[in-house]
């Protein structure tokens, strides 16, 4: 194993032992739950929109080290962003994703428009070279989605 997959093991492991923002939001702020069959994870997103601001989101729930590892740093990475940002985000990391599943598959990778640094979250890259594992690395991202659409479908 290279340094590099350690170093990204210790990443993910760190946000697992110590998730940051774990826990509930009172309403008003929006709750959505997100499970994935395949390995059995929960995922529980507490939004607080404010004038189109995270500004303050929270995890729940249960699961294996990169789900509630991907929660963490998503929680980190996406406090504070307006829901413009925030949304870029969601997609840049879907896109490290799905990059990821076109090689594996063959398919010839799109090049990446997005220039949004991820940090700590390109340590997931190093283990989804395990198809089944994308679906664990992104259930917190389709959740936060979610969870964004409802809010704003609320707003409509
Ligand atoms: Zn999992």
């Amino acid at each position: 194993m290279s340094s590099l997959d350690d170093l990204y093991k210790e990443i993910i492991l760190d946000h697992y032992r110590s998730p940051r923002n774990q826990g509930e939001l009172a309403p008003p702020a929006h709750r959505c739950e997100g499970f994935n069959a395949l390995c059995g994870d929960e995922i529980i997103v507490y939004v607080s929109l404010i004038d189109e601001k995270v500004e303050d989101i929270k995890i729940g729930g249960q699961g294996c080290s990169i789900s509630q590892a991907s929660a963490s740093m998503m929680t980190e990475i996406i406090k504070g962003k307006s829901v413009t940002e925030a949304e870029e985000i969601i997609h840049a990391f879907k896109e490290m994703m799905d990059i990821y599943e076109s090689e594996l598959s063959g398919k010839e990778a799109e090049n990446s428009t997005s220039a949004i640094d991820l940090g700590d979250l390109e340590a997931l890259q190093g283990v989804v070279k395990y198809p089944v594992r994308i679906k664990c690395a992104t259930l917190a991202w389709n959740t936060l989605t979610q969870s964004i659409d409802e809010i704003q479908g609320l707003d409509n």
